[in-house]
């Protein structure tokens, strides 16, 4: 849904956990210390991810607007993200909120194949990467184990960001349970109703 709101929107997609798979796979410093976190389902320290966020948002291309994908995901995470979006004169438009059950979710993501070279989702059966035909693999934190691991890191610490939007107003509900055409139609309806624009329809930021 990320990708698919990036090309809609013409905004670049924003996501933590892609930078720091780039980031072990260079093997620098980022990487290695993210690396010992994500393998075991846990987060990264707050502030790891907060500054990656904001180097990243920084640049050029973000200036008129991005979609940030698997952040923030504490409550800290979001203050902090309110707080440098302050400093540079942007508010968040949407929060959305892709509903699974925990089962559907251990489903998907024991059934999930990865890029091994660079790194985007593989289509379900497909041995091949649509984007470069490199093998697909399985990302080392989605065994079963770790997987559910994840979900219980999800629900003490990022469950609590969900309200912290809903109490925003910005908060987007959409069901994940659709095929994913289905759940992008729903969100797109959503966020025409609350009125965010297509990059046609913005006025251009100086
Ligand atoms: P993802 O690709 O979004 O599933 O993220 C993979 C892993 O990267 C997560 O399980 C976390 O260990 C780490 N990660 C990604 N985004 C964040 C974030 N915003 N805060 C902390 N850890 C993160």
């Amino acid at each position: 849904q990320g990708k698919l709101l990036s090309e809609k929107f013409l905004i670049p997609q924003v996501s933590t956990g892609s930078m720091f798979r780039a980031a072990m796979q260079l093997e620098n410093d980022l990487g290695r210390r993210a690396k010992w976190y994500i393998g075991r389902g846990e987060l990264v320290p707050d502030g790891l991810a907060a500054d990656i966020v904001k180097e990243r948002i920084g640049r050029e291309d973000c200036k008129n607007g991005f979609i940030l994908d698997g952040f923030p995901r504490t409550v800290m995470q979001a203050k902090g993200l309110d707080k440098a979006l302050h400093s540079m004169n942007m508010v968040i438009d949407a929060a959305i909120n892709i509903q699974i059950s925990e089962a559907e979710a251990i489903r998907r993501i024991a059934n999930r194949r990865a890029c091994g070279q660079c790194g985007s989702t593989g289509s379900p059966g497909a041995e091949a990467c649509g984007e470069c035909g490199c093998p697909l693999v399985q990302r080392p934190d989605d065994t079963p184990e770790v997987a559910r691991h994840r979900l219980e890191v999800y629900l003490a610490q990022t469950q609590p960001v969900v309200d912290y939007y809903r109490a925003q107003g910005t908060l987007v509900p959409a069901n994940g349970l659709q095929p994913i055409e289905d759940v992008f139609a729903q969100i797109c309806r959503r966020l025409a109703r609350m009125g965010v624009r297509e990059a046609a329809e913005r006025p251009e930021k100086a």
